[in-house]
């Protein structure tokens, strides 16, 4: 029981987190829908299962299994995961280019994971440090990669406030 409050608890405060941030963003639809799909049968089964309230109960099935069908049932139907936007092309992977809202959810959910899992110790540049440490073993379209660090980094260095500002008047992108 202890496992199964502890991952909804955590998965809701994330959703209510996201779903804030993405109001300031103005992007309403996405800040309601966001991660919905949480909720579903798979993707419940292997965050209670692999619960540890310290990381990703994906990363648990993973090194599990070797794999995590509910991180497959996840990235396949949001929009906001870069992995999303991959398809092949005829002779390798290609990554399409996020459309501009499904980049700045992905940024509202960066700054959430990093307040959530930081707490006292998040600052401005915190959700900068986690995506440049992740980077390299990503295959993201180099223009949404240029947003996104543009985005932390104007975060660590002016705050959220001002970046909120930036996003709803628009990026040329
Ligand atoms: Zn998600």
């Amino acid at each position: 029981m202890g496992k199964i409050l502890g991952h909804l608890k955590t998965i809701t405060a994330h959703k209510i987190l996201v779903g804030k941030l993405c109001f300031r963003c103005h992007l309403y639809r996405q800040g309601l829908t966001h991660d919905l799909s949480k909720y579903s049968y798979i993707e419940l089964k292997t965050g209670f299962k692999y619960y540890t309230g310290k990381a990703s109960p994906i990363d648990g099935e993973k090194r599990d299994k070797g794999y995590s069908l509910c991180w497959l049932h996840h990235k396949g139907r949001n929009r906001h995961h870069w992995e999303y936007w991959l398809d092949d092309g005829p002779e390798h992977i290609i990554a399409q280019k996020m459309p501009y809202k499904y980049a700045i959810e992905m940024f509202c959910d960066g700054v959430a994971a990093s307040m959530i899992y930081q707490k006292a110790d998040y600052r401005d540049d915190s959700a900068l440090i986690y995506y440049e440490s992740h980077r390299h073993s990503r295959l993201i379209h180099e223009d949404t990669d240029r947003l996104l660090t543009m985005l932390y980094r104007y975060l660590a260095d002016n705050g959220l406030d001002k970046t909120i500002e930036l996003i709803r008047k628009g990026i040329d992108y």
